[in-house]
């Protein structure tokens, strides 16, 4: 069985993930399909997205010169609630990666059992080179563009790469002085003071946690005795870093754009925090552990290795070198789609993308919901009720690996497609 699903796997797959990302999701999409026999009508339907918005962003430059900018946002489904999902200020954002990124949300929230379906935005830009009143300007404009797109009820969008509260504010304000309302759920990850919810920064470093916990009590790996590798030391990996730190795993290994940093004793966690802090945000130069590369890293022998930084790390001849037990993806899209058969057969579990890192959109929801209530839970409720819908993700699609005789990736897609199929058939087809 496990043989002949990477045989069809390897057969659908023929597009590689930097030729098309879309390609590689609906790659992925059809071999669950054909798993759970989902009638042809419901993958045809998920494989259009419903909507995808390209504007032109004129932006004043603190030159004085005017730069257009492009920003982009794609709903790829609706039909489990209001599409949902982040906004990306990337030089790499593109419309086949923006459409990929949404197809992946409407998953990820079907795994969550959030209400919602899938979105994403972004913003062809590097933030790096920008000062903060361009970065103002520019997502005040995307803003404006997109206020037909954004809607409560409708499409919420929430930090990404590139983007953090502060973007958020800035969009939320915008938004709100065009409609003339105060609709503080239009988006989330927003700053606590306006609306935003406790515990949502770290959240999806807070679902990698969970998701680590729950993937090391199935190989019986007690916490105290495991080691870990981070790749990406942003916030998906500083906060996953610091909270695997805190439940007795030992961090040996972190990273970010300025290189990979090593000690086989463990990485003082909140020793890199306090550096980064007064560093730029960068670890270029921490003195406390040894210079290794990024690729070094992705293959160190460690128990968990978490691929939190960009998209398409895991290539096939670095599936071949992994050395640890469990992948947790705290990034979406790290692992190539030809390297999946190739993790499977060395037995290396891998917590896919679309569940690992739905901590972040899930505290997303808890953020709107009390948005809507007008009232607000302490970090520890937050925290609560992440930890549930997490564990309960986790349990599902493991579950279905069984059942189905594949590898947590596909039941993943398998958990989301039975509930979004639902809703398909239950809204019907005209
Ligand atoms: N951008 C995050 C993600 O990819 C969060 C999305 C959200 O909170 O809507 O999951």
């Amino acid at each position: 069985m496990q043989k002949i699903l990477i045989h069809i796997f390897m057969s659908t797959s023929t597009q590689t993930a930097h030729e098309s990302m879309y390609e590689a999701v609906l790659a992925r999409l059809n071999v669950a399909a054909q798993l759970i026999n989902l009638p042809e009508t419901v993958t045809k339907v998920l494989r259009y997205p419903q909507k995808e918005v390209k504007v032109s962003l004129p932006v004043m430059m603190d030159d004085g010169k005017v730069q257009v900018f492009e920003g982009y946002r794609v709903v790829h489904s609706t039909h489990l609630g209001p599409s949902k999902g982040g906004i990306r200020y990337a030089m790499d954002v593109n419309d086949d990666e923006v459409r990929a990124l949404a197809a992946w949300m409407t998953f990820k929230c079907a795994v969550a059992d959030l209400p919602y379906g899938g979105a994403k935005g972004g913003i062809k830009c590097d933030p790096r080179k920008l000062s903060e009143g361009e970065l103002e300007r520019l997502s005040r404009a995307y803003a404006k563009a997109m206020k037909d797109v954004f809607g409560v009820n409708k499409d919420i969008p929430a930090p990404d790469m590139g983007t953090s509260a502060r973007e958020m504010a800035w969009i939320l304000d915008e938004y709100n002085k065009i409609t003339g309302e105060d609709s503080p759920g239009v988006i989330t990850g927003k700053p606590v003071g306006l609306g935003g919810s406790l515990g949502r920064e770290a959240a999806t470093g807070r679902g990698v946690m969970v998701n680590t916990l729950q993937a090391l009590s199935k190989l019986n790996i007690n916490p105290k005795q495991a080691t870990a590798a981070v790749q990406g030391f942003g916030n998906v990996g500083s906060h996953a870093a610091r909270l695997l730190a805190e439940q007795g795993i030992k961090i040996i290994a972190i990273s970010d754009a300025s290189g990979g940093y090593y000690d086989e004793k463990g990485i003082d966690i909140k020793d890199a925090l306090n550096y980064i802090a007064k560093n730029n945000r960068i670890l270029e130069g921490y003195p406390n552990a040894t210079k290794i590369t990024n690729e070094e890293l992705l293959t160190l022998k460690c128990d968990v290795l978490v691929p939190a930084a960009l998209q398409n790390v895991i290539s096939p001849s670095i599936a071949e070198n992994v050395k640890c037990k469990i992948i947790i993806e705290g990034a979406n899209g790290p692992t190539y789609p030809e390297a999946d058969p190739i993790l499977n057969e060395k037995g290396i579990i891998v917590v896919p993308d679309i569940l690992a890192n739905s901590g972040g959109v899930t505290v997303s929801y808890f953020e709107w919901v009390q948005n809507k209530m007008g009232y607000y839970w302490t970090e520890e409720e937050v925290n609560q009720k992440h930890d549930e819908k997490m564990k309960v993700a986790f349990e599902k699609v493991w579950t279905n690996a069984k059942k189905y005789n594949t590898y947590m990736r596909i039941a993943a897609y398998i958990t989301a497609l039975e509930k979004i199929q639902l809703g398909i058939k239950m809204k019907g087809f005209f």
